[in-house]
């Protein structure tokens, strides 16, 4: 969730510098368009490929047709992380080209069957939105809504796609891109140092006016289910990169003041935190729903899911912390301060 969204232009292609232009794919699902970079390297590279829709299929096409490529001439394709955004439409790339494909570990089986993994996932995260204390009507509402994002993306052959490690130099010729393991938004999320360029692919995991969701992990990952204790520590490990990187971020325009805007989203979170200690002194126990909807007054039920996936996170941290404790009653999670 974030402060304040500010509509994000739609500006179809852009040419950010001699090496990487943005082309912008307008979403059904989401008011920000998603950027797909293209890397002039060697041969051309793409970072993320943007949902399996018609429009992405027109918009890649007149964007490359730009720079004088077409889509089977795209040699590799880098996705960030398995939304369905970022990396719907990479089977219908791999079919019109022979791209390899690159993807983490983490986030392999999401990226190579979009819709299996949804269906997959949809009865637990069913069963997580119950324990959030969501009405039987929202929480049908959230399954239908998962499981309709199974239509943005396909199912890709194993073949094509090389997965990557965290501190891993992609072996693509002609380009040096360090990938870091940035997990929170999703189990597997990279992000891309373009060490010649000092430019950093950020994916969702540094955007520029909208602070990312966390995630909620499905089955548990690294023994918790939200990532956003994980998304904080991924934040933090950004501050290594050099204080003048050029942010290429997955939803918006490009950057600099890597290190200012990380510091604005650690303080985001921290009140946040104060903020839900505060709700919880008030009163005896709450559900991260009540509280989610106490926080953010007159949310529609979409939003609801967003914001109880930011609650459920940081009441996790503060669990863990001491200061909150859970009990689990009648199939929902209640909270309390803890003594
Ligand atoms: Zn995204």
């Amino acid at each position: 969730m974030q402060g304040e969204r500010t509509r994000e232009r739609d500006v179809g292609f852009e040419r950010v510098n001699e090496r990487v232009a943005r082309i912008t794919i307008p979403l059904a699902f989401f008011s920000v368009p998603v950027n797909v970079h293209v890397v002039l390297a060697e041969r051309p590279l793409l970072v993320d490929v943007g949902p399996r829709t018609d429009e992405a299929l027109e918009r890649l096409g007149a964007g490359l047709d730009r720079l004088s490529l077409r889509l089977e001439d795209v040699a590799d394709a880098v996705v960030t992380h398995h939304h369905v955004d970022h990396g719907g439409f990479l089977s219908s790339l791999v079919e019109r080209s022979r791209a390899r494909a690159w993807v983490h570990e983490d986030d392999l089986a999401q990226t190579l069957d979009v819709p299996g993994e949804i269906r997959r996932r949809a009865a637990r995260y069913r069963e997580v939105a119950r324990l959030w204390g969501l009405s039987h009507e929202d929480v049908a509402g959230l399954a239908r809504n998962y499981e309709g994002y199974a239509v943005y993306g396909g199912t890709t052959p194993r073949e094509r796609l090389t997965p990557v490690k965290d501190g891993e130099l992609l072996a693509i010729p002609g380009i040096r891109l360090r990938a870091i393991h940035v997990p929170g938004h999703s189990e597997g999320q990279i992000v891309l140092h373009d060490e010649d360029a000092n430019a950093l692919f950020a994916a969702d995991c540094v955007l520029e006016r909208v602070t990312p969701n966390p995630t909620v992990y499905i089955p548990p990952y690294r023994g918790r289910t939200t990532g956003l204790g994980d998304s904080l520590a991924s934040l933090e490990r950004l501050r290594s990169l050099p204080r003048d990187v050029l942010v290429l971020p997955g939803h918006g325009a490009p950057f600099r003041g890597l290190h200012a805007r990380l510091d604005e989203i650690r303080s985001h979170h921290e009140e946040r935190a104060r903020g839900i200690l505060a709700l919880l002194a008030e009163r005896k126990e709450a559900t991260v729903v009540s509280l989610a909807r106490e926080i953010w007054r007159g949310l529609r039920s979409e939003a609801v899911v967003l914001a109880a996936r930011e609650v459920h996170g940081h009441l996790d941290i503060l669990e863990q912390q001491g200061s909150v404790a859970r009990e689990e009653r009648d199939g929902a999670w209640m909270f309390r301060r803890a003594t």
